[in-house]
């Protein structure tokens, strides 16, 4: 949280098992102050996840009143499940001018681009195919079934990088994690969000 800008808006999309939950645990370690969206899904818990710290669990009914309601910033189904993110949590953090970080899928990037010009936009790339099956193997947390489908929808997703303000491919996992962390550092200097600073501090119009 910091009291100098307004928080910033980081939307991180990939193909699932290209390392962007991995990339995205290095840079809340490396900036204490970056904030993590909690997204409802009404998918199943996998071993290991925790309700309200992975995710907070709900089923369809709880999620369509949620829609009903108007309470999602955006939301998408995803690999034959619901996933969005509450209005609350962006407002949240817009208050406190915290800088906030979701993992979204491309349909949810896309809605918020279209409302959040200033939202910044992060594409994480595998580095190829038979990698991305690899990973997803190796992580162990889902049947065939589940692979199959999530490799057959990575074609789908990596078609929507190039409207990304960012990509960083997840080679080394050290190389990009030091491209994503710069990424945070130079957005964190834009000069359209310091002029209020400016204002404020050296009484400039
Ligand atoms: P996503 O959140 O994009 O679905 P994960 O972060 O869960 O992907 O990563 C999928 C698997 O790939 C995990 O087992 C993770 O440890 C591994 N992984 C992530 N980045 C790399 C990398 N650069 N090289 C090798 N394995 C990686
Ligand atoms: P997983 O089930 O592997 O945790 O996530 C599957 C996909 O859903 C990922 O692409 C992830 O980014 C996406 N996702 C997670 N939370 C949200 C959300 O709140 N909104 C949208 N649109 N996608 C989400």
């Amino acid at each position: 949280m910091n009291n100098k800008r307004p928080g910033i808006l980081f939307v991180v999309s990939a193909p699932s098992g290209a390392g962007k939950t991995t990339l995205c645990h290095a840079m809340f370690d490396k900036f204490p102050d970056l904030r993590q969206s909690v997204s409802f899904t009404t998918r199943p818990m996998r071993a290991g996840e925790q309700d309200g710290v992975d995710y907070h669990f709900v089923d369809h009914g709880c999620f369509e009143k949620m829609v009903q309601a108007g309470e999602f910033l955006e939301w998408a189904e995803v690999h034959g499940h619901l996933y969005g993110t509450a209005l609350s949590t962006l407002q949240r953090a817009a208050t406190q001018g915290a800088d906030l970080l979701l993992e979204i899928d491309c349909q949810g990037a896309r809605q918020i681009r279209n409302s959040l010009k200033d939202a910044v936009c992060i594409f994480v790339l595998p580095p190829d195919f038979s990698e991305l099956e690899h990973r997803l193997r190796g992580r162990e947390t889902d049947s065939d079934q589940v692979i199959a489908r999530r490799l057959a929808n990575a074609k789908d997703e990596i078609s929507q990088a190039h409207w990304y303000d960012y990509i960083v491919l997840n080679d080394s996992i050290e190389d990009a994690g030091q491209h994503f962390a710069s990424i945070i550092e130079a957005e964190r200097c834009r000069t359209h969000l310091w002029l209020e600073f400016l204002k404020h501090n050296f009484a400039l119009n």
